[in-house]
């Protein structure tokens, strides 16, 4: 047999898309799937970007374009940064990408040595820590805190796993898997350490558009940070286009060029007619995003309300993103279902209610005592929201009453 690169074994994955597939083979066997597990959109992509994308392909742009993207876009893309964020970027500030998530691959290769020391969130997007490991550094987690009616990062922690080969911190805000924003106070706590430490920042703003209320502040905007910053641009949340694989790196003119650099020797380029889709998207208002921001919020309060209607599950009203993260604590012991896959698989195969669960956002951190899930609520219609999360209901009320001691044991161990 063909062996592979023993490289491969640092390299992680994605499990969230492991339980896709499990939720499409159980639906495929003729049952009905309600898909939480989704970080996927089943909203279509502004009528406005479609169109612009195949005037360009029938225009003729369907060849090569120049490595870090058409100036148009670079140009628009530091505009559009530079009027919420209050930065200075212009065209040779932005490296298009063939999507978001390239731009954290990138970064590492571009910024980070063997044997650095890299903070990332955890829970967190699980690519931070299998790029950070494939490449040879340090991963090095930093957790959310439950709080009040918001998840914090604990930043004493964060401040505390500092040492002398701590080169970067990814800082995810708004963050998926919890939905959590950094307050004032903390966004300036941050850059006091970066400052400090004289760290690297990569800020993944993948979801800084997608917001209910107020304003998204980028930390880039704060004193000394834009110098010091990396922001993963994001197309595919803000205009739902997942699937057109467009992003950008936006950075320092040299780290731009570096990662324009890997540009030529991975992709070449970004799909070229894409990008004009991409700069309609841009130029064309914020119609096309407040229309999904409004049938996000919609399903936000729905899910939401019925979650915490559910014994033993207790969910907060994230202000931003399309993800929740209850904790389901009391409702595992209730079912007698302590570990997180047997609670998964089995409300799956009772109830065809598909979810993602910590433990697909990282290795569970030492002393982890409450037990959480992720609610994505991007790929589900509001009949089908009612529809599974009354199953679960039902799944929990009927599983406490069969198993009513295990109410009183709480779980400790880890998972
Ligand atoms: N960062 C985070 C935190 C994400 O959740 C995602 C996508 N789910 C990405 C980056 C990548 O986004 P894109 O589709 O633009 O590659």
């Amino acid at each position: 047999m063909m062996e592979t690169a023993a490289r491969l074994k640092r390299l992680g994955t994605e499990t969230a898309f492991a339980v896709s597939a499990e939720a499409n083979a159980f639906r495929d066997a003729g049952n009905r799937v309600y898909p939480f597990h989704l970080g996927d959109m089943n909203l279509p992509t502004p009528e406005n970007i479609m169109e612009a994308a195949i005037r360009a392909m029938k225009g003729g742009k369907t060849g090569y374009c120049p490595t870090m993207g058409i100036p148009e876009l670079r140009g628009a893309i530091a505009e559009d940064i530079n009027r919420s964020h209050g930065t200075h970027y212009k065209m040779e500030n932005v490296a298009i990408q063939p999507g978001g998530k390239p731009v954290i691959g990138k970064f590492i290769l571009a910024l980070m040595e063997p044997g650095d020391e890299v903070l990332y969130p955890n829970p967190g997007y699980p690519i931070y820590e299998s790029q950070i490991e494939f490449n040879g550094g340090v991963a090095v987690p930093y957790s959310y805190r439950e709080g009040d009616g918001d998840f914090a990062i604990d930043l004493d922690a964060l401040e505390r796993s500092i040492t002398a080969r701590t080169r970067i911190l990814i800082l995810n805000d708004l963050h998926n898997p919890t939905g959590a924003e950094a307050s004032p106070r903390e966004r300036e706590r941050i850059a006091e350490i970066a400052r400090e430490h004289d760290l690297k920042l990569l800020l993944d703003e993948a979801y800084f558009d997608i917001r209910y209320e107020g304003r998204s502040v980028s930390l880039a905007s704060l004193e000394g940070m834009e110098e010091r910053s990396v922001i993963l641009f994001a197309f595919s949340k803000r205009f739902a286009m997942t699937g057109w694989r467009i992003g950008a790196a936006v950075g320092p003119k040299h780290v731009a060029d570096a990662i324009g650099k890997l540009n030529v020797n991975d992709e070449s380029c970004s799909n070229h007619f894409v990008q004009y889709g991409a700069l309609e998207g841009l130029r064309g208002g914020p119609g096309g995003t407040q229309r999904i921001v409004e049938e996000l919020r919609r399903r936000r309060d729905r899910c939401v309300e019925r979650l915490n209607e559910i014994p033993g599950v207790r969910c907060f009203t994230p202000k931003a993103t399309f993800y929740l993260f209850p904790n389901v604590t009391e409702a595992m012991e209730r079912t007698g279902l302590l570990e997180y896959e047997d609670f998964r698989r089995t409300l799956l195969r009772e109830t065809g209610v598909s979810f993602c669960t910590r433990l697909h956002f990282g290795r569970p951190l030492p002393g982890e005592k409450e037990r959480y899930i992720r609610f994505a609520y991007s790929g589900i219609e509001l009949a089908d929201i009612e529809d599974g999360l009354h199953r679960f209901k039902e799944f929990i009320v009927r599983r406490s009453s069969r198993s009513p001691k295990s109410v009183s044991s709480r779980a400790t161990a880890s998972p």
